[in-house]
């Protein structure tokens, strides 16, 4: 495969110390050795320990949420700045988890993509359909709704800044994947809505997501669509992870 690949993985409320130490150690190997682009986006906690293992490395790294004021009365939360702090660079931005489980709305989620702009930090933004909606036929609906809400009020130049992860919610973490063509037909037709949106030249990257793994990643990552995948459970054994990347 030639095209270069966006391969991040999130680790969600996974991992302790003493897991990511070595975990580190051979990513920085993997990720210094491809022409991909390789990352992982970790619990706040490890990011003082991740960004000083990570300085001199290629392997992007980030955090799977961030509050969209720069400060105030948000107990728990964490700012853009802060993050800013430890030389982040990803945010995952309105995972379906964060929507089911933490009320994330779309306005939210937009507030959020802004301020991942404004500091510079690239939003990871998230989409996609539950089983009722792809069983009802109306996931296109919903694919559009997120997409068009995350982007309002956003500038065309900016667009190149934002990864997007279409992530149907009923292969997340479920071991069910999407087939390489529904994955392809859904981020073919969230493209469409940002070019219909800023017009034909714009390009945006567009990763797929959802039990991705060894034995499913070729044949998605081929897709002509697909700029790459974000990856839960199987960016936690290095070995997995590592045989998604070098494929
Ligand atoms: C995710 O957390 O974004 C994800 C895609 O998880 P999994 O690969 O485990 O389905």
């Amino acid at each position: 495969m030639d095209k270069k690949l966006y391969l991040i993985g999130n680790f969600k409320m996974n991992m302790n110390m003493a897991s990511i130490k070595p975990y580190l150690e051979d990513l920085k190997k993997v990720a210094d050795n491809t022409n991909n682009a390789v990352g992982i986006c970790v619990p706040y906690v490890y990011l003082p320990y991740v960004s000083e293992t990570l300085k001199d490395s290629k392997a992007l790294y980030g955090v799977q949420n961030m509050h969209f004021k720069d400060s105030g009365a948000y107990t728990g939360e964490v700012s853009a700045d802060m993050l800013l702090d430890f030389a982040t660079k990803l945010v995952v931005i309105g995972h379906s988890e964060r929507r089911e489980y933490y009320n994330e709305t779309d306005e939210a989620v937009n507030l959020k993509v802004k301020k991942c702009l404004e500091k510079g930090l690239t939003p990871i933004v998230c989409f996609g359909e539950k089983l009722e909606e792809r069983e009802a036929g109306t996931y296109k609906e919903l694919i559009e709704r997120q997409v068009s809400a995350a982007l309002e009020g956003i500038e065309e130049e900016s667009i190149k800044d934002i990864i997007f992860a279409y992530e149907p919610v009923w292969a997340i973490g479920t071991g069910k994947t999407a087939t390489s063509d529904e994955a392809e037909d859904a981020i073919y037709y969230a493209k469409s809505i940002i070019s219909a949106k800023y017009g034909k030249q714009i390009k945006s990257i567009m990763l797929y997501g959802g039990s991705l793994k060894p034995s499913n990643a070729n044949e998605l990552l081929s897709k002509p669509s697909i700029d790459g995948g974000l990856i839960g459970g199987a960016c936690l054994k290095m070995e997995d992870f590592e045989s998604i990347i070098a494929n």
